[in-house]
């Protein structure tokens, strides 16, 4: 079968095709070896940070780059969840990643959107690149200018065929600048309920049958999707000037590893906060996962960056 593959991707075939098909267990090999290796490096690395950078550029490399399988594992469980024992091959491709990474999350709690996620990381980048974050002027203006942008696209230059389904990603996209530009004018308690429902919104809408895009598609599918093209802009803009946004207020996958994360064996604990006055440990979160000495476990996406800076320990639960 011949597929359709965005520009960019080095590899266009199966690198582990299965009986000959399409789908490809590449990837499943790939998912695996990233999460033992980045479990590993997170316990026992004494460089953590670089450890993570390499892993999360391999993983952007191989999953946007070199090969061409979607990661997108919200969109294809309800569909692989049919065609168990009606094509069992489909079912695979669609629910491999998906029980690759839950069960991981399981396991060792949310290491795929700390260390694997290539749209964690783009976000992470462009976090970087501006330090100030969102307390200045400039983030209301870059918010109102997504949103022109987000808005002007859905009014202008939408698909015509079916509105809702083909513009999902950027109506999302939409929701979280609204967001943003309600946040920073006026402080908003309990934001991170936000994203579980974002979730349920997303579950509903497979169960319905949506085509679900997001701002991941654009990476990974076999059509140029401006929708999700749109999305990815305004996520990635905004993590410049509010430090990953889209992961913690609005991704349903990050909602949903949160939920299940909170089994995980790997965790973090701090050995008694000393309150101090610039509290480095919160700084270096990018989650906002700490707040006065305490982890919200469902919040750390296990990155490791405030060992380095605070009095953190990992402790492995069994
Ligand atoms: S919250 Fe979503 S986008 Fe962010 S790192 Fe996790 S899976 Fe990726
Ligand atoms: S609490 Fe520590 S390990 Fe968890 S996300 Fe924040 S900085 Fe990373």
């Amino acid at each position: 079968m011949d597929v359709e593959l965005p520009f960019f991707k080095i590899i266009t075939r199966p690198l582990i095709p299965i009986h000959g098909s399409w789908v490809d267990a590449f990837p499943v090999v790939v998912m695996f070896v990233f999460f033992i290796v980045s479990a590993l490096l997170l316990i026992v690395a004494v460089k953590k940070t670089t450890g993570r950078r390499i892993v999360q550029s391999v993983s952007l490399f191989i999953f946007v780059f070199l090969i061409h399988r979607c990661l997108c594992v919200i969109r294809g469980w309800a569909y692989g969840i049919i065609e168990i024992g009606r094509d069992d091959l489909v079912a695979f491709e669609n629910l491999c990643m998906f029980v690759l990474i839950i069960g991981f999350t399981l396991l060792f709690g949310r290491i795929f959107c700390g260390w694997i996620c290539p749209l964690g990381f783009l976000q992470e980048l462009s976090g970087h690149l501006n330090r100030k974050q969102d307390r200045n002027m400039g983030a209301l203006i870059l918010y109102v200018l997504l949103l022109i942008i987000a808005v002007g696209y859905l009014v202008f230059f939408r698909p015509a065929t079916d509105f809702f389904t083909e513009n999902l990603a950027a109506i999302w996209s939409v929701i979280l600048v609204l967001f943003l530009i309600l946040f920073r004018l006026r402080p908003i308690r309990r934001t991170k309920n936000l994203k579980y429902y974002s979730l349920t919104a997303w579950v509903m809408l497979g169960l319905l049958s949506v085509y679900l895009t997001n701002p991941w598609c654009v990476l990974y599918g076999d059509e140029l999707d401006y929708s999700s093209l749109l999305a990815l802009f305004v996520v990635v803009s905004a993590a410049s000037v509010h430090s990953m946004a889209w992961c913690r207020y609005l991704c349903p996958l990050g909602a949903l590893l949160a939920l299940v994360g909170r089994t995980g064996m790997i965790k973090l604990h701090s050995n008694g906060c000393k309150g101090c006055i610039n509290r480095q440990c919160e700084q270096v979160c990018s989650s906002g996962a700490l707040k006065n000495g305490e982890i919200e476990m469902a919040e750390c996406v296990l990155c490791g960056e405030c060992i380095a800076k605070c009095n953190m320990d990992i402790k492995i639960c069994s």
